[in-house]
């Protein structure tokens, strides 16, 4: 509910101009180059320059896989505008934190990475299971994807074979 709240301010398409910057939010991204398609909750475009800025709810939290999916956003953004975009923004909306993301190589080659990672699963139909560590704390999809009563669920799977087949 937190997130969606934080999300209707951005997701509907709207363009606007302050102050010498436009402010574009919804817009729609892709890459052919990546197979990606998407949706950014703003962009800000400085004179020509875009800059994209991703909203989040809650506090910032460590790890780096939101600066993950900003990069991603960005190498879109080249493709489609035929510019170079070397930076963004993360905006946490619980801590009213805003923090700047340079796109360097190594992290563009973790997105090109966890990309064609992501194109295995949908061409083998088949997911990961659920990884059952610190990183759900705080996942969006905790509460579908329960990952502790999966878990349980292999270790009890586990323990059965053990008994019965060993
Ligand atoms: S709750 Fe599920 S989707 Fe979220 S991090 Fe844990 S295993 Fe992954």
């Amino acid at each position: 509910m937190r997130g969606r709240d934080v999300h209707e301010n951005v997701d509907v398409e709207s363009s606007h101009d302050v102050a010498g910057i436009r402010y574009e939010r919804a817009l729609p991204l892709w890459s052919k180059r990546l197979n990606l398609v998407g949706k950014a909750d703003l962009v800000e475009f400085q004179g020509e320059t875009p800059y994209p800025v991703e909203y989040k709810s809650g506090r910032h939290r460590a790890g780096h896989h939101e600066a993950l999916q900003l990069c991603a956003q960005a190498i879109c953004l080249e493709e489609m505008l035929g510019l170079s975009v070397v930076k963004g923004a993360l905006f946490w909306h619980g801590s009213r934190e805003r923090r700047e993301v340079i796109f360097t190589d190594v992290m563009r080659g973790h997105v090109e990475k966890v990309v064609d990672g992501v194109h295995g699963m949908l061409e083998q139909s088949s997911i990961p299971p659920p990884v059952n560590d610190k990183r759900c704390t705080h996942c969006s999809l905790r509460e579908s994807c329960l990952p502790a009563v999966v878990a349980e669920k292999d270790k009890s799977r586990k323990a059965a074979r053990e008994l019965f087949i060993a």
